[in-house]
């Protein structure tokens, strides 16, 4: 095995390379594929910023490691010596967990988020942080407070956002997968504008507890990664009830019909509309043909309240970030500044602690919350979101899974949605899943060109609750049919 490119290999490959059935001699050792991994974060991270943070080697770690996949062989979790990249917001104890905000800057976690927990106990290794827009609030990691992430494949574009810095390594395979964090679309579409498989789990699937909170009821962490196969590896680790978190779920809370070996697929084409870019049509068309091909339906479904699910976006989450920021006032927690009054400590703490775009939500969301408006908007949004989630159920009876592109463009450049509301169309086909709490995945649906460039777009699914299996099944069909 080429040593040099063992950094471009899948979680799936990376396992089999690390291990042989009989016990002899594998191909790879975790301690060269780490070297492979590192070595590709160091010398791509000063142009692609992916990361904030990479990390000293854990020695112990991949020994540990090591010493398991010998011992164990086939046994060993597949994630056992695999290098992953895990998204700033996520808690790994003793390191900096930052948000990319100045206000958590010198933040150290005392703890391991549930997630990170999991993955330790599967082997698995820590690269570093990556970056983000501050507390997860973006569509393109502009948002940033300390560096833009660049998308690999054109380094004058963006990777997406907010999991951009995840999506970047992940792409420019400075990792072999990472985790993100998706609250309105951050997995899927920096995955889909980086040509990758990005999964947001059903609501209630992953355990919250020591992800750094943007919006609760509609968060949740999941994997970026090269493959549907390897995805799902991710998902199975991270996945489980847990009781630091009590909106988890036990298995089967939903029931979960059967899916045949033909799929069917339901297409909203009234909602399409004309948002969506012609060449990015044309390939989601595409895709959906060759799904046909093999003898997979599409069905013509109406979500008519779809229309409106951004805009139930647009109050609910920021009325939660809000909440979740109060916090961070530099006298409990946060980035602290004092001034001549209590007052000043607050205004000059938050001030400087928070960047514009997190201000301006949360401005958005005390708003929508106060008296006198919160029947308007807050409840309003809510009341919204409940005839979404009967509609998709409704659609759920006759077809297995609801396609849309993931985005409506490939990648652009950076400044070109300085607008927030161009930016917060970004998220038009890619709010309702969190919304609603069903699972839905990006997965690639080939590139259109752009200035000469190559740019990767994505195909998105939704899947009714706990329905993750189907996702994974449409999503390597969409991988082998390519
Ligand atoms: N882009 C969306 C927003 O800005 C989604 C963010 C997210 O999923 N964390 O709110």
């Amino acid at each position: 095995m080429n040593k040099e490119k063992l950094n471009e290999l899948t979680i799936g490959e990376a396992a089999r390379a690390l291990r042989l059935p009989d016990g002899s001699q594998a191909r790879v050792t975790v301690r060269e594929l780490w070297d492979a991994c590192i070595e590709a974060a160091k010398a791509k991270n000063p142009e692609l910023n992916a990361y904030l943070e990479i990390f000293d080697a854990d020695e112990a770690a991949i020994a540990d490691a090591q010493k398991r996949i010998n011992e164990e062989g086939d046994k060993a979790p597949l994630l056992c010596g695999i290098p992953l990249a895990i998204k700033d917001n996520i808690l790994i104890e003793g390191h900096i967990a930052s948000a990319a905000s100045r206000m958590l800057e010198n933040y150290r976690a005392t703890y391991d988020a549930t997630v990170i927990e999991k993955l330790r106990v599967a082997g698995a290794l820590f690269i570093g942080r990556t970056n983000m827009d501050e507390f997860a609030m973006g569509s393109s990691t502009e948002h940033s407070a300390f560096v833009k992430t660049r998308n690999p494949h054109d380094p004058a574009r963006v990777p997406g956002g907010s999991s951009g810095g995840s999506a970047a390594a992940v792409a420019a395979h400075m990792a072999i997968a990472a985790l993100g964090t998706d609250t309105g679309g951050s997995i899927r579409q920096p995955a889909a504008l980086t040509g990758l498989v990005g999964l947001k789990p059903t609501y209630g699937e992953v355990s919250r507890s020591g992800a750094i909170a943007m919006g609760s009821s509609l968060d949740q962490i999941g994997p970026l990664a090269k493959t549907a196969e390897d995805a799902k590896i991710i998902f199975d680790t991270i996945r489980g009830v847990d009781p630091l978190d009590s909106t988890t779920i036990p298995d089967g809370l939903y029931p979960v019909q059967k899916v045949g070996l033909k799929l069917r697929i339901g297409v909203p084409r009234a909602l399409l509309g004309d948002n969506v870019t012609a060449d990015v049509r044309a390939a989601f068309d595409a895709t959906l043909e060759r799904l046909v091909q093999a003898g997979h339906t599409l069905v013509d479904i109406e979500l008519p309240t779809s229309a409106h699910s951004l805009a139930a976006y647009y109050v609910i989450m920021p009325a939660e970030v809000s909440t979740n920021l109060a916090r961070l006032d530099g006298i409990r927690y946060g980035h602290a500044v004092r001034g001549a009054t209590l007052l000043d400590d607050y205004l000059l703490s938050r001030t400087e602690g928070f960047g514009e775009e997190t201000r301006r939500r949360i401005l958005l969301g005390t708003f929508v919350l106060s008296s006198g408006y919160i029947d308007a908007y807050y409840r309003k949004a809510h009341a919204a979101r409940d005839v979404l989630r009967h509609e998709y159920n409704e659609a759920f009876k006759k077809v297995d899974v609801i396609a849309f592109p993931t985005t409506l463009s490939p990648a652009f450049k950076f400044g070109e949605k300085s607008d927030p509301i161009s930016m917060y169309l970004e998220d038009i086909f890619t709010v309702t899943a969190n919304l609603t709490g069903m699972p839905a995945l990006s997965t690639p649906m080939g590139t259109v060109e752009r200035e000469g460039k190559q740019l990767p777009i994505g195909i998105h699914f939704t899947a009714p609750h706990q329905a993750e299996e189907t996702l994974f099944t449409i999503a390597s069909l969409v991988e082998h049919s390519a």
